[in-house]
């Protein structure tokens, strides 16, 4: 018996458009690349450089090339994500999701802290006294603003604040002047960044996404290396990107709060059928097979796309 080679395709440059505007953003591209070991997904963001985008490109090549580490755990739980919404469309889009934990914008431009203590009330009414409750400003605070607001806002009894202020000094006096724990999301875009806001005492909490910090193999090295818990989150990736961060959160030793990967509904389709949507708040880990008919619905020709893959392996 002869075995019939295997084919593996050309890389496929795709478009996907999300629901809502994400990073001034209303569509979602990158290229997905194949392999030996399967799909892998490269989709920096439009302003990163080739330096950047070499990480994001690593990531994709050890999914499509290697593969990924055993998983400890068949499971991840993951956080619902509440946009600047209204107080009672907050609560609704968290008793409909069924998550444990929530995470609540908080600091949105144009709008007042009223807003933001009615819409974290709306989100700890939802969840009950047991849910687990964090906010993301997105670095939006000064030192005395976030001061203010976390003491008052952890009336609600908040798990954590995610990166209240910009900097590192900004991150670590906040720390030390509350007793809401400080978690670092934009703080860490590249692999060194862990091991900074560590050294800087910035943060309790490390924020890792697998594409920015180079693969699943390097972000469970980096997360080691700087000792603090990790919270994995997605870069609203589709189905393909999204299973090398839930296989780096089905890898990490320890994973002690639900993790942000929960964004598959952001987008307004993907290129598998067993699309990567949490069911009752959390996400089974497994690695879903492209489906070629759906990735020919998102293809687009890009010559622009593969001249930034070509750049970021130089
Ligand atoms: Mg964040």
């Amino acid at each position: 018996m002869t075995r019939s080679p295997v084919l593996f395709r050309a890389p496929v440059v795709f478009r996907v458009a999300m629901r809502t505007r994400f990073r001034g953003q209303t569509v979602r591209e990158g290229v997905l690349l194949h392999g030996p070991a399967g799909w892998g997904e490269f989709s920096p963001f439009p302003e990163y450089g080739p330096r950047e985008c070499a990480r994001w490109l690593a990531c994709a090549r050890e999914a499509a090339f290697e593969g990924w580490p055993e998983p400890v755990r068949d499971s991840v739980p993951v956080n619902a994500t509440v946009p600047a919404v209204a107080a009672e469309r907050a609560f609704e889009l968290v008793r409909g999701s069924g998550c444990a934990t929530a995470k609540v914008k908080v600091a949105e431009r144009g709008q007042t802290f009223a807003e933001d203590l009615a819409r974290v009330e709306a989100v700890r009414d939802a969840l009950g006294p047991a849910g687990r409750l964090r906010v993301d400003a997105n670095g939006a605070w000064d030192v005395g603003e976030a001061v203010r607001h976390l003491k008052e806002l952890d009336r609600f009894d908040l798990e954590y604040a995610e990166q209240p202020c910009a900097t590192l000094d900004e991150l670590a006096a906040v720390r030390r002047a509350v007793d809401v724990p400080i978690a670092a999301d934009e703080s860490i875009r590249r692999a060194e960044d862990p091991l900074r806001v560590k050294a800087a005492e910035a943060a309790d909490i490390a924020v890792v996404k697998a594409q920015p910090l180079g693969g699943v193999r390097n972000a469970l090295r980096v997360v080691e290396a700087c000792g603090l818990p990790a919270v994995v989150s997605s870069a609203v990736e589709t189905s393909v990107g999204l299973a090398a961060g839930l296989a780096l959160a089905a890898a990490l030793p320890e994973l002690p709060y639900a993790c942000g990967l929960g964004t598959m509904p952001l987008l307004t389709g993907d290129v598998v059928d067993d699309s990567l949507v949490p069911v009752d708040g959390r996400l089974a880990v497994r690695r879903p097979a492209v489906n070629p008919e759906l990735l020919s619905a998102f293809e687009i020709e890009s010559p622009s796309w593969l001249r930034r893959m070509q750049e970021a392996s130089l």
